[in-house]
């Protein structure tokens, strides 16, 4: 009998790096510092709200667009924090997760043969999300090591075929943050163009030293060409609910939303009841930067012990550090080598480049309860 044929759309896509690491690390009972996600239990009050809402009956469609009092609690805290206005009705949308409102803002806005900047190393799904929609992503590098933005590199890369520029602050894989030069220089490249801006802004919350996050949602001139995209599970410690939202002006999220009505169509009802009311509990978003600032300070000082050289993060759950001392492989073979043998899982971040490029960092997540983070250090020491 045939086998039947199937043309990929994404020949040169395996299975994301996150599950193949955290297969691994479960097969070999690895201690999991790859994939991002908090290993400690989230608010047992936010739980207990999910339950109460299907309790009551919260337990049909939603309107599309997303449960209303969440919304407008969506709609109070950007005000509260960005001092940004922006209208619950036509101007947020929920979506499972911020990965899909980040495909979503892609799918809404490519035409084919158009082209998307991406900084290198790129949260993986960027790309892909691109390249299905038939456009091309145009890659530039974050300057080694500190990873900042070249804003010329980016200004010679512009033609007329340049649809959008992805951003992503804090910034994963790299722990490295946008600053207000940085907004000059998105805006000095944006400025009079068609270019839409999409901003990944999933680790809102999750910014140290007291530095604040320049959220798009601060800069009306730019905020009108742009979809920011957040998550709710980085910020309350549920990155499993797939829950999200994008805040775009009206006009872009009128098309947003034809996008999302024929995919997921809308959310999931309980959870959305429950955020609503969690929402307006600001202790639980703002206490975040140093809960998770302390993690990363235990870290970085149980890693002095290791062979490891950190480098700095100041937003993520994420820090990267090179092993340059310890071996001359390639970071694949390393992580995986790491994995196996040291009893650690990490994510190495040349998955993060379309060419592979290999400076020999991998990338560590220390969103995890103090006795793991303890435990992996205590396995790095003697390897
Ligand atoms: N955002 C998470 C990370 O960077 C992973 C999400 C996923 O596995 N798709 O680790």
């Amino acid at each position: 009998m045939n086998t039947i044929q199937l043309v990929s759309r994404l020949p040169n896509v395996g299975t994301t790096i996150f599950t193949v690491m955290s297969a691994l690390a479960s097969e070999h009972k690895a201690v999991n510092l790859g994939q991002g996600f908090p290993d400690y239990p989230m608010s047992e009050e936010l739980i207990a709200l999910v339950n109460e809402a299907m309790k009551n009956n919260y337990n049909q469609y939603p309107p599309m667009p997303g449960w209303m009092p969440l919304r407008e609690a969506i709609a109070e805290k950007v005000d509260f924090l960005y001092q940004s206005v922006v209208n619950p009705d036509t101007e947020i949308t929920i979506t499972p997760g911020g990965t899909y409102a980040i495909y979503s803002a892609f799918t809404t806005i490519l035409q084919p043969d158009d082209e998307v900047i991406v900084f290198e190393p790129a949260y993986d799904s960027y790309i892909p999300n691109i390249e299905i929609n038939g456009a091309k992503a145009v890659r530039v590098a974050l300057v080694y090591p500190d990873y900042h933005i070249d804003w010329n590199a980016v200004k010679n890369v512009i033609t007329d075929k340049t649809k959008a520029i992805i951003i992503n602050s804090p910034h994963n894989p790299t722990g490295s943050v946008l600053s207000e030069k940085d907004i000059e220089g998105l805006r000095s490249v944006v400025e009079g163009t068609n270019i839409f801006i999409i901003s990944d802004e999933v680790y809102e919350h999750l910014i140290f030293d007291n530095i604040p996050h320049l959220s798009i949602l601060r800069y009306p001139d730019l905020l009108k060409r742009s979809f920011v995209c957040s998550s709710f599970g980085k910020t309350y410690n549920c990155t499993g609910w797939k829950m999200g939202y994008c805040i775009a002006p009206p006009e872009l999220t009128k098309e947003f939303r034809k996008v999302h009505q024929f995919n997921a169509f809308t959310c999931h009802t309980p959870t959305q009841v429950a955020l609503a009311t969690f929402l307006k509990n600001r202790d639980a978003f703002l206490s975040l930067s140093s809960i998770m600032q302390e993690k990363r300070d235990y870290f970085i000082e149980l890693m002095q012990q290791t062979k490891f050289t950190l480098q700095n993060s100041y937003g993520s759950y994420f820090i990267c550090g090179t092993y340059e001392k310890m071996s001359d492989e390639g970071d694949k073979d390393f992580a995986i080598r790491l994995t196996k043998e040291a009893g650690v899982a990490t994510i190495p971040v040349s998955a993060f480049y379309q060419n592979g490029k290999d400076d020999k960092v991998l990338r560590f997540c220390f969103s995890k309860k103090k006795e793991t983070l303890e435990a992996a250090v205590n396995k790095l020491i003697n390897y």
